[in-house]
């Protein structure tokens, strides 16, 4: 064996020209090929995209600038040489470390992590060039002109390019009558030139600031220029003018020609955003989110690898395209539960920004008006800047809070504002001010129940009722998202009519509105309800520009929209989220929620208001909240997880083991609960049934790892997973590190 082993290394070393590849796949290691034939090899380097023969497939993986991983060494006269080498720009080098970092983080394996910097599938695709049509002035009237004709030649006799059937939509008629236009040689046919991003300008607007902000922007401007690795909070009440101070930042990279991104929550990539950026640098930043389509991702993928992208805005995932000169990053928001990732690699991006400012040498600014409670104890020990911007950029107070005590002050039967509520939307109507009424649930009603047999209808897949929507006319589950008609009667005993909506959701809230306040015009905001990101933008927008009187809406209506005519927050429901019994940071994030919610009130002037109904009026958080006082909460909390040994003060990692078969789970989470290894600094709690125990199906069983700080928690499950029995079969098992769910 040894010999062998010998005899390969000196083969190898005799082969100077093997190439280890890292193929996106749910794997640890490269594979070594052979170098392509001499006129296939121009542009191989590492980070170069690769096509190689893999199994029976052909497959596109990464050139690694080193061997990753324990393969089989393999012979080099048996190794498979590379195909081609792809004409898309390489990933640059630091990618490969980041991915490298991400990796022995989250445990994912790497060729994943890999993966998720290659999420734009055309850009690897051949591109096909696109073509148009374009006006001929010169030519002469076609042979024959139809009213059609010449309705397609009026709207392209601008002489722009423009695809065939955007033509022929504009004109009114059909793509034939284009083709017959260019046959007749009234139109040309040309390539569509390449889009570029549009050119910023780093002193498009210069602003005046107050001098806190201006504080704020020469630290957050000489963290630019020390072009070395720093972290700052950015911690201001909202609308104290985050967004104008980093924008300075933003605006120091650009000049001095490094690339920057601002991370946002998805869905505030709202319109209003981009027209204030756009009014700061003169141009539209590239976009990166979900809602692209293949080719604006293509091509926003390709712009920040030629670094034609200066600045990106975009959701946790443009953290991962590859710059190749990254000299900033915000992470706007940063308490946001949208930056934790929780399939495939589990990744908290805010997290994962600062691993990149730190590989890059560059500045990271985290912002929030309730920064997390891991960013603010980082800021308070040092080891973060803070930055704070105490008070409202127009001066106007923070709304006043009040609570509603629903045991107190209960709602009508059936209904869902309690009195005070009601009195106060009607006067903020009555002074022609907008009202904001939040329940962060989707939907008509969380539960639908017999009552004749109380039975209740739950999802036949998941441990989850199914949630009544009834616009849609239909029961939903929001886990699976199973779906079926609105029975006319109970499964369980055939009662008619018998079926009850119990709770309230967002449209039911709405429909209680319509009734008291017939004449005033509504707006519901819920995700399931507005079908893109374009409508989304378009009804903010109009509540933006008054066209609403009461605006009803889900947690997308607490992000950064900046809505000048609102005056009243009512919280419908104060106590939801609170709940969550095993879930550390849920007093955190309900505070979070409900103060970024209230904030919304009179930004623009003084007298805003905030209500919150509450059956829990002494809980810490609705104290909190109410006092306005976020100090002594926090650090009530920090106190809390201090004692506790949690995040930030001590780590977690969570282990889902699941199943179709129940036993199978569950025997199989003892047994890998029985694999741990013993040491003083760690505890492992569980195996226990998840909160949520069936999902799509599958059985789910929970074991919570719990190690103090100094603890290399990744080595510690590294070396426990290689005693525990290969997960194999139907049997997952997904590792989590610092989790956010705990579901
Ligand atoms: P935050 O991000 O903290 O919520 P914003 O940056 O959105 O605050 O600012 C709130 C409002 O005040 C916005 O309309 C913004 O344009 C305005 N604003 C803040 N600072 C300035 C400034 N220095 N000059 C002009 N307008 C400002
Ligand atoms: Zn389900």
């Amino acid at each position: 064996m040894e010999s062998l082993l010998e005899q390969l290394d000196e083969e190898r070393a005799a082969t100077p020209a093997l190439v280890p590849v890292l193929l996106p796949v749910a794997l640890d290691q490269t594979y070594d090929y052979r170098q392509p034939e001499a006129d296939a090899a121009a542009g191989l380097r590492p980070g170069a995209f690769v096509l190689v023969p893999f199994g029976p497939q052909r497959r596109i993986g990464v050139v690694w600038d080193q061997a990753v991983g324990e393969g089989k060494p393999v012979a080099p006269s048996r190794l498979k040489a590379i195909d081609s080498v792809l004409d898309v720009p390489p990933l640059p080098e630091i990618s490969l470390r980041f991915a490298e970092w991400i990796a022995r983080y989250t445990l994912a394996p790497l060729g994943m992590v890999v993966r998720m910097m290659m999420s734009a599938q055309s850009v690897f695709e051949p591109a096909s060039p696109r073509f148009g049509v374009r006006y001929v002035a010169e030519a002469a009237d076609p042979p024959r002109m139809t009213p059609a004709r010449q309705r397609v030649l009026d709207v392209a006799s601008d002489s722009l390019i423009r695809v065939k059937s955007a033509l022929a939509q504009e004109a009114g008629c059909s793509t034939g009558v284009v083709d017959g236009l260019v046959a007749s040689g009234n139109l040309v046919e040309v390539a569509i030139p390449e889009r570029r991003p549009a050119r910023l300008e780093a002193d498009h607007r210069a602003n005046v600031f107050t001098d806190d902000q201006q504080r704020a922007v020469e630290t957050l401007r000489s963290a630019v220029d020390a072009k070395t690795f720093s972290v700052s909070l950015l911690d201001g009440v909202t609308g104290s003018g985050k967004t104008e101070v980093y924008f300075e930042a933003v605006a120091r990279a650009l000049a001095q020609g490094q690339q920057a991104l601002i991370m946002l929550p998805e869905i505030a990539l709202t319109s209003q955003f981009m027209s204030r950026f756009a009014e700061r640098f003169g141009g539209a930043p590239v976009e990166w989110h979900s809602a692209l389509s293949p080719l604006d991702r293509a091509r926003a993928w390709r712009w920040v690898a030629e670094g034609q992208a200066r600045v990106v805005v975009g959701a946790r995932s443009a953290l991962f395209l590859p710059y190749p000169d990254l000299g900033l990053v915000i992470v706007d928001e940063e308490h946001d539960q949208g930056y934790k990732q929780d399939d495939r690699v589990h990744y908290q991006a805010r997290d994962m920004a600062v691993v990149r400012g730190s590989l890059g040498a560059f500045p990271v600014v985290l912002a929030s008006a309730t920064p997390s409670i891991e960013s603010h104890v980082n800021a308070s020990t040092g080891r973060y800047r803070h930055v704070v911007l105490p008070g409202r950029y127009s001066g106007a107070e923070l709304p006043e809070i009040t609570g509603i005590d629903l045991r107190a002050e209960q709602p009508d039967k059936g209904r869902w504002l309690a009195p005070p509520l009601v009195s106060a939307v009607e006067e903020t109507l009555a002074k022609g001010q907008q009202s904001l009424l939040f329940l962060n649930r989707r939907g008509y009603a969380p539960l639908t129940l017999c009552r004749a047999c109380g039975h209740r209808i739950e999802c036949p897949q998941c441990t989850a009722w199914l949630v009544e929507h009834r616009f849609r006319n239909r029961l939903h589950c929001h886990h699976c998202g199973f779906s079926l008609p609105v029975p006319e009667k109970c499964a369980k005993c055939g009662e008619e009519g018998g079926l009850v909506a119990c709770g309230p959701g967002v449209e039911r809230v709405a429909e209680e509105v319509a009734e008291r306040f017939p004449a005033a015009r509504l707006a519901l905001l819920s995700s399931d309800l507005i079908p893109g990101l374009v409508e989304m933008r378009q009804v903010i927008k109009g509540i933006e520009n008054g066209e609403a009187d009461i605006i009803i809406g889900t947690q997308i209506v607490a992000k950064g929209h900046h809505f000048p005519d609102l005056s009243l927050v009512g919280v419908v429901d104060g106590d939801l989220g609170l709940a969550q019994g095993a879930d550390p940071r849920a007093g955190e994030r309900t505070f979070q929620l409900l103060h970024q919610v209230t904030g919304r009130a009179g930004r623009a002037y003084a007298g805003g208001r905030g209500m919150v109904q509450t059956y829990n009026p002494d809980h810490p958080v609705m104290q909190a909240i109410i006092s306005g006082d976020r100090e002594s909460f926090l650090a009530q909390e920090i106190r809390v997880r201090q004692r506790g040994l949690l995040p930030p003060f001590g780590r977690l990692a969570a282990l889902v083991i699941s199943a179709r078969d129940k036993t199978l789970a569950e025997n199989a989470a003892r047994e890998i609960a029985r694999a741990a290894p013993y040491s003083e600094k760690i505890q492992v709690l569980g195996p226990a049934e998840a909160p949520l125990a069936i999902i799509r199906g599958r059985h789910r069983w929970r074991l919570l790892v719990k190690a103090s700080r100094e603890l290399d928690i990744q080595s510690y499950i590294r070396a426990w997973m290689e005693a525990v029995p290969p997960i194999k079969g139907d049997l997952r098992l997904s590792i989590d590190i610092d989790p956010y769910s705990f579901l």
